[in-house]
């Protein structure tokens, strides 16, 4: 199966906002787009919107790397072009914040959700796909895999999975990030029998040391001077990216760089055993709906 409806949506307004910002080469045609809807009208009117440069397909079988802090195979990015990673959400206020600096930029990121904070805050999640952009996974509950025997490490990876495809309620991306970017390779095996690929990263942006947003505009920026291109990591979990993320934004697009939204080929598959797993977690909580009164009763009363 190619590109989701959710998917192709995004893709159209992408390249609306692209071809509104002019970052499209001459003669490229946009007659396929559907009519502008909101969103796309804010973009087309912004031309300070840095918009989509590309948008590109990741066959994702095999489990490929991307990333050249751990992986070196795959160089697709041209000069200044930059894929933008969120991990560590969905979190109140600070991720529906870097939503919507994204939105004012009419660009596409991919997020990298905890498999916990997936199930705790599925409505959030929900406007991060609502919103087109790529969703991977990053392990259940955040755990350093290269401390995790094989079968503990298997659970985190596909625990992740069920929980964030369940959160979201549609398609999801088979690709994945090492919390700590720590990569047993054992696992990294693993993720290439399932087909899903592994995201390293070019630049890591340290945002979760730093509490300033200027910090992480003057890593971010300073990491890409030095680069040129890339992938680059940040949390949308941390309130100083949330925070830095309209600026730096504005400063990306007054130095030039471009930025290129990685899209799955076909979505994740995740394994029943696993969302099994994650729909008793969800549960329970509420696993008892009984009324407090059938569940408590006053069976004697001290006099006062
Ligand atoms: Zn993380």
């Amino acid at each position: 199966m190619r590109a989701t409806a959710a998917w192709v949506l995004a893709l159209s307004v992408g390249l609306a906002a692209a071809a509104a910002s002019q970052t499209l080469p001459p003669g490229t045609k946009t007659a396929a787009v559907p009519a502008p809807n909101t969103a796309t009208v804010t973009c087309a009117n912004n031309p300070n919107a840095l918009g989509l440069t590309r948008i590109v397909e990741v066959d994702t079988t095999g489990g490929p790397g991307f990333g050249f802090e751990h992986f070196k195979e795959h160089d697709f990015l041209r000069p200044k072009e930059v894929v933008l990673t969120f991990d560590d959400g969905p979190w109140p206020n600070n991720t529906p914040a870097v939503l919507a600096a994204l939105a004012a930029h009419c660009i596409k990121a991919t997020f990298f959700p905890i498999g916990k904070h997936a199930i705790w805050h599925p409505e959030i999640l929900k406007q991060v796909a609502a919103a087109g952009h790529s969703i991977g996974t990053h392990t259940w509950s955040h755990a350093d895999l290269s401390k995790k025997s094989k079968e503990e490490a298997t659970r985190e990876i596909e625990m992740g999975a069920s929980a964030v495809h369940m959160a979201v309620a549609g398609p999801t991306a088979p690709f994945f990030r090492f919390p700590a970017l720590r990569h047993p390779p054992e696992m990294v095996t693993y993720l290439g029998q399932r087909n899903i690929a592994i995201f390293s990263c070019d630049m890591d942006s340290f945002d979760f040391t730093m509490r300033k947003p200027e910090q992480v505009i003057r890593s971010v920026m300073s990491k890409l001077e030095k680069h040129g291109k890339g992938i680059i990591l940040m949390h949308d979990f941390q309130h100083a990216t949330a925070e830095a993320l309209p600026e730096l934004l504005n400063q990306l697009k007054a130095n030039g760089y471009k930025i290129v939204h990685m899209v799955p080929k076909a979505p994740l598959q995740t394994l029943a055993e696993y969302d099994e797993m994650v729909q008793k977690e969800n549960k329970l909580p509420t696993v008892s709906s009984r009324p407090t009164s059938s569940v408590i009763r006053t069976i004697t009363e001290m006099p006062q």
